[in-house]
Protein backbone atom coordinates (compact mmCIF):
# COMPACT_ATOMS: atom_id res chain seq x y z
CA UNK A 1 0.00 0.00 0.00
CA UNK A 2 0.83 3.47 -0.75
CA UNK A 3 0.28 7.02 1.34
CA UNK A 4 -2.13 8.95 -0.97
CA UNK A 5 -0.72 12.40 0.06
CA UNK A 6 2.95 11.67 -0.15
CA UNK A 7 3.50 8.22 -2.01
CA UNK A 8 5.74 6.44 0.43
CA UNK A 9 4.95 2.45 1.19
CA UNK A 10 3.43 1.76 4.54
CA UNK A 11 2.16 -1.89 6.24
CA UNK A 12 -1.05 -2.58 5.13
CA UNK A 13 -3.44 -1.91 7.67
CA UNK A 14 -1.76 1.35 9.17
CA UNK A 15 -3.91 4.30 10.69
CA UNK A 16 -1.31 6.50 9.71
CA UNK A 17 1.77 7.57 7.29
CA UNK A 18 5.17 7.08 8.66
CA UNK A 19 6.48 9.36 6.63
CA UNK A 20 4.03 12.16 6.46
CA UNK A 21 1.48 11.82 9.93
CA UNK A 22 -1.38 11.82 8.10
CA UNK A 23 -4.51 9.58 8.88
CA UNK A 24 -4.49 6.84 6.20
CA UNK A 25 -7.02 4.26 7.66
CA UNK A 26 -9.48 6.03 5.68
CA UNK A 27 -9.90 4.87 1.99
CA UNK A 28 -8.63 7.36 -0.90
CA UNK A 29 -12.48 6.69 -2.23
CA UNK A 30 -13.59 8.11 1.03
CA UNK A 31 -11.52 11.18 1.28
CA UNK A 32 -12.46 12.10 -2.44
CA UNK A 33 -16.31 11.74 -1.55
CA UNK A 34 -15.46 13.79 1.58
CA UNK A 35 -13.22 16.68 -0.70
CA UNK A 36 -16.28 16.88 -3.08
CA UNK A 37 -19.12 16.86 -0.10
CA UNK A 38 -16.46 19.36 1.35
CA UNK A 39 -16.75 21.24 -2.04
CA UNK A 40 -20.48 21.12 -2.44
CA UNK A 41 -20.94 22.65 0.94
CA UNK A 42 -18.83 25.94 0.36
CA UNK A 43 -21.16 26.14 -2.85
CA UNK A 44 -24.25 25.88 -1.11
CA UNK A 45 -22.92 28.47 1.10
CA UNK A 46 -22.14 31.05 -1.17
CA UNK A 47 -25.56 30.21 -2.55
CA UNK A 48 -27.26 30.67 0.67
CA UNK A 49 -25.11 33.98 0.89
CA UNK A 50 -26.25 35.26 -2.25
CA UNK A 51 -30.34 34.60 -1.20
CA UNK A 52 -30.00 36.26 2.05
CA UNK A 53 -28.36 39.62 -0.26
CA UNK A 54 -31.81 38.76 -2.19
CA UNK A 55 -33.78 39.19 0.41
CA UNK A 56 -32.22 41.71 2.05
CA UNK A 57 -32.28 44.00 -1.31
CA UNK A 58 -35.72 43.14 -1.70
CA UNK A 59 -36.55 43.61 2.35
CA UNK A 60 -34.93 47.45 1.54
CA UNK A 61 -36.93 47.85 -1.43
CA UNK A 62 -40.37 47.23 0.04
CA UNK A 63 -39.23 49.92 2.84
CA UNK A 64 -38.48 52.35 0.56
CA UNK A 65 -41.34 52.25 -0.61
ZN1 LIG B 1 2.40 9.96 3.72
Amino acid sequence: MKCPYCGSGHAEGALACAACGRDIAVPATLIAERDDLLRKREELRDELRRARDQVDAIRLRRKSR
